[in-house]
Parts: structure tokens; C-alpha cells; sequence
């Protein structure tokens, strides 16, 4: 064994014994370990320890957002802690990164979302954007106005709350918890919004909730611009425009989670801004560190604020890492590279040349259908025929075949198959990726798909 083998098998020893990996199956990797030990970053690549290198073709968890290994990012967080790691901001207390990336953040934002509330993480920041909600109309006398509606295939998170709001069954229903104010629409993304009651899917969609339980009992309806854990779904268009109509038209508000669009995965700085809406709280974490460290955050409009800034007792809410300097500091930093490396627009482009690329494996490869990107966000789906829309029998696995193909060849991409028969894969790199390297991606998807045929 050289060092690093015998260095990857004791790891690999000592993970199976003492660790529970998120979003894996606990009895294989008890039984296997780690499938990658990862050592090392570098621009859109990563290693493991014993060097052997591969694309981050989904930047982690969509969140590596400026790539790896920026060493400015190490500097200012080095800097920060040197000063002061962690200071607190309850009791109202302040530190500069925070106050700073709030205001920065509030420029960046659309419309009049001026004021953020900080939390650890995405989770947290829809957790917080639920509560936020509920005590926005519990202020303006609405004690009722307490449920809060999502979508099928929306991701929204793992704290209860979130997890009830995510529309992925086994997501939502893991471990029996229960949050009987959050309801999921049944529908997904159809044009009903748009006001047709005849559309097959009505009973479903959000209007015909709102309908069914009562304006007076609903404070937000929660959406993701593009829905990213869900399979990487583009809404209609005018589908947002419709939801935001329809939240005015029954005094609701709109909650955008931008916890993956945010920060110029989709070509544009915020993925509403694809259709031109505003939504009252926008939640946001992942790119605003670039993974580079735990943030996340609510961003509120003036109305929502300005009635919560009337509120004379104690806030009963907070995160002990709500407004953390270091990573406010490195937020701020990591927002400083996406603009000036022009990242948002980059994406724009990049995604130009994946969409050529889809373009090409869809010609080729006759499974390979409904490719999507936005800016580089961006996912297909895999079906045995797609002319007649014949899916894979459950048997066939071949999301999961494609994204194994691609690891063999040194490329990490994502599947998600939990519904019958769906066989969809997501590729999102890191927004500095550059035409040479979208290429690579491609052909390593076109030999992938060669070698599943
Ligand atoms: N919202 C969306 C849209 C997400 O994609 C995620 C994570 O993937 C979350 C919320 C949850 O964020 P976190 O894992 O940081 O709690």
C-alpha cells in the first residue's frame, strides 16, 4: 500500500464505524465507506487523496459557485478570525460583515427586498422565512393567516418545516413529522395558475387550494424560481407572474426560495429575475459563500419589515451563527469575485454552449430528452422512448447507469429518480467554467450514454 492507500483505507474504516452520511443509504455505506474522500480543490476540479481527479460537474450541492480553491476566500476568512472568529448578533449586537453583506445584499436583491434576517443555511432560512410570514400577519391582526402552501417537487430543505414543505414524499414523510400548517399543492408547474379551471390538473394547483382552505387561513405560498432538487423544472412562462398575481389577489405572501438560483447559477444575480417578479421574502444560502462557509438568509421587503421593525418586545428567534462575521466576511468577499469576474454573466454564456451540447446528445442518443438550462442550471431526462413517452421500467435504473458512467470516467454529476419512472440528471458546474471544459463534460456524457445504450 503507498501512504495515501493506507491512508484512504483507515479513513475509509473509520467513516463506516463513526459516521451517518446525509442523503445516502445508511446499510451500503456501513457496509462500503466513503465513495470519493475528497483532499483537494481546484478551479472547477477536485481530488480525492489518492490524487485521482474529477469535473465538479454540480458544484458540490450546487453551491461552489465561484469554483475551488479561491485563496482569497481563505484570506479573508483567515483575516476575520484573526480579528474576531464569532461574535454574536442577538441582544443587538453588531459586527461590520454583517452590516455590510446585508446592505450589499440588499442592493443586489430586486424591488424593495431591503432588510435580511441571517441564518446558518437553507433550511434555516425557510424555517425562518414560514415563521416570518406567520408573524408578519399576526402583527396586522390576521392570527389565522398561518399556512403556508408549496409545490410538488419543491426542495426546501430537512428542518421540520422545510421538510414538510418539500414536495418529495419521501423527503416530506421521513421520520412521521408533522407541521399541519404546511400544505403541498399536488400540482406541479401547470399553466392552471393562469387562471383555466378546466385544466385537468386544477384541483391540484395553488389557486384551487387557496380556494379550498380559505384565504384567511394562508400566509405565503412558497416557490423555488426553477426547482432544482425536484429534477431541475422551468415553470411556464408567465407561470411566477400568475403565482404573484394570484398571492396579490388574496393578500398572500410569496416566498422565493433562491437558496440554489441565487447568486448567478441561472445568468441572471436572482432567479426571479428571469420573469420579472418581486416576491415579499427571498430566501437565499449556498452561492452566497460559494460553499466557502455556512450562511444563509431571508431578505425581506418594506412592507414585511417595516411591520416587524414596529414590534416593541424580545424577537424569540435567532440562530446562534445568524450574522457570523467570518462568514459574512467571506460572503462579501464571494460576492466581490462574482462580480468582478462577471460570473452571472459567464453562466448566461456558458449555459449558451451546454445547451449546444444537449443539443448534440439529443441528436445522438436517442433516450436522451427534454433538456433544460438556465444559464447553468441545467437537466435532462432519460426516457426508453421518448417519441410516445415510454418511460425506463423501474428495472433499468438509467439516470443512475449514466451518472455512474460518468464517475468511472472522472466526471460528478447528479440523478434523481423518486418517482416511477423518472430518470432525470442535473449538471450544474461552477459559473467560471469556460467553453474548453463544458466540452469535456459533453463528451464524457455522449461516451456515459454510449457505454449505457
Ligand atoms: N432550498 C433549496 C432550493 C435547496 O436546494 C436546498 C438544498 O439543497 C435547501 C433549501 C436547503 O438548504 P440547506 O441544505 O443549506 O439547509
Amino acid at each position: 500500500l503507498t501512504n495515501t492507500e493506507g491512508l484512504t483505507s483507515e479513513l475509509s474504516d473509520l467513516d463506516k464505524k463513526h459516521l451517518i452520511h446525509p442523503v445516502a443509504v445508511p446499510k451500503h455505506h456501513a457496509s462500503k465507506g466513503p465513495k470519493i474522500i475528497f483532499s483537494k480543490g481546484d478551479g472547477i476540479n477536485v481530488k480525492d487523496l489518492n490524487e485521482h481527479t474529477y469535473i465538479d460537474g454540480v458544484s458540490m450541492l450546487w453551491n461552489v459557485n465561484v469554483g475551488h480553491g479561491k485563496k482569497e476566500l481563505a484570506d479573508v476568512a483567515h483575516h476575520q478570525m484573526s480579528k474576531m472568529a464569532y461574535s454574536s448578533t442577538f441582544y443587538g449586537y453588531g459586527n461590520e460583515p454583517a452590516i455590510r453583506l446585508a446592505e450589499k445584499i440588499s442592493r443586489l436583491t430586486p424591488g424593495d427586498l431591503n432588510t435580511v434576517f441571517f441564518t446558518s443555511g437553507g433550511s434555516e432560512s425557510n424555517d425562518t422565512a414560514f415563521k416570518l410570514s406567520r408573524f408578519y400577519w399576526q402583527l396586522k391582526g390576521f392570527k389565522d393567516k398561518r399556512k403556508i402552501i408549496s409545490l410538488r417537487r419543491g426542495y426546501h430543505g430537512v428542518t421540520v418545516s422545510a421538510q414538510r414543505a418539500t414536495g418529495i414524499d419521501a423527503f416530506r414523510n421521513f421520520s412521521g413529522s408533522t407541521d399541519p400548517d404546511i400544505v403541498n399543492a399536488k400540482a406541479h408547474l401547470t399553466e392552471c395558475e393562469l387562471g383555466d379551471k378546466t385544466h385537468p390538473e386544477y384541483s391540484g394547483c395553488i389557486r384551487s387550494v387557496i380556494e379550498e382552505l380559505g384565504a384567511d387561513k394562508i400566509a405565503a405560498v412558497i416557490v423555488e424560481p426553477i426547482q432544482g432538487a425536484g429534477g431541475v423544472h422551468v415553470p411556464p412562462e408567465g407561470y411566477l407572474k400568475a403565482v404573484r398575481a394570484l398571492c396579490d389577489e388574496f393578500n398572500i405572501l410569496l416566498i422565493a426560495d433562491e437558496v440554489i438560483c441565487g447568486f448567478g447559477r441561472t445568468g441572471e444575480m436572482f432567479g426571479v429575475s428571469h420573469w420579472d417578479i418581486t416576491p415579499d421574502l427571498m430566501s437565499i444560502a449556498k452561492g452566497i459563500t460559494s460553499g466557502y462557509a455556512q450562511l444563509g438568509g431571508v431578505v425581506m421587503n418594506d412592507r414585511v419589515a417595516d411591520t416587524i421593525k414596529e414590534y416593541n418586545d424580545i424577537l424569540p428567534h435567532g440562530f446562534t451563527y445568524s450574522g457570523h462575521p467570518t462568514a459574512c466576511a467571506v460572503g462579501l468577499k464571494n460576492i466581490e469575485i462574482v462580480e468582478r469576474e462577471g460570473l452571472v454573466k459567464n453562466a448566461y454564456k456558458m449555459g449558451k454552449e451546454l445547451e449546444k451540447g444537449f443539443t448534440y446528445l439529443e441528436e445522438k442518443h436517442e433516450f436522451f430528452t427534454n433538456p433544460r438550462t438556465v444559464g447553468l442550471l441545467a437537466g435532462f431526462d432519460l426516457m426508453k422512448d421518448p417519441v410516445v413517452n415510454i418511460p425506463f421500467d423501474s428495472s433499468v435504473q438509467a439516470a443512475v447507469s449514466v451518472v455512474e458512467e460518468c464517475y468511472q470516467r472522472g466526471l460528478l454529476i447528479r440523478c434523481f429518480d423518486f418517482e416511477p419512472g423518472m430518470n432525470i440528471v442535473a449538471v450544474a458546474p461552477p459559473l467560471i467554467i469556460q467553453k474548453q471544459e463544458i466540452e469535456t463534460i459533453i463528451s464524457i456524457l455522449d461516451e456515459a450514454m454510449t457505454a449505457f445504450s
